[in-house]
């Protein structure tokens, strides 16, 4: 995420982003900037219910083209958290459009992007793979790189 983006962020929300904790930045694109916003809000409030719990957020990456957020394993912020990274799912990485779908970007690296981001860069869409790949967690969102090198 950009500089500007990442430093409101923790300008607006230093008890959840913590500029020191999140030191190596937030490793994801720049659509997911009000996603953060949001979460940053609502992870807030929760914390004015139970201030004395450490609410800051660990590590903001991607993995399977997901948005993670790591926290305090004993944080009042599971379920907020788990919301989150599902909705990351539903919003282009990129810009923040509606997503279509998953789309290969590497080999090894997806992202969730709206149809012009994913023409823009001429990606394939990620098909179905088997479940045991992920965590139980992901289960019915589980889709398999296809490569155009494969087709
Ligand atoms: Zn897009």
């Amino acid at each position: 995420m950009n500089q500007i983006y990442s430093e409101e962020l923790f300008d607006t929300f230093p008890e959840i982003f913590d500029r020191k904790l999140l030191a190596g930045g937030i490793d994801c694109q720049d659509g997911w900037f009000d996603l953060l916003g949001e979460f940053g809000l609502q992870a807030q409030r929760l914390r004015q219910m139970t201030p004395s719990a450490d609410f800051r957020v660990r590590a903001i990456f991607v993995e399977d083209g997901m948005l993670r957020i790591r926290h305090q394993a004993e944080a009042p912020l599971g379920g907020l958290v788990h919301q989150f990274q599902q909705r990351s799912k539903t919003l282009c990485e990129l810009d923040g459009s509606p997503a279509v779908g998953l789309f290969a970007c590497q080999p090894r690296w997806h992202r969730y992007l709206c149809r012009r981001c994913a023409d823009l860069h001429e990606l394939m869409m990620v098909e179905k793979r088997p479940p045991m790949q992920y965590g139980a967690d992901d289960k019915e969102d589980c889709r398999v790189l296809v490569l155009s090198a494969a087709a």
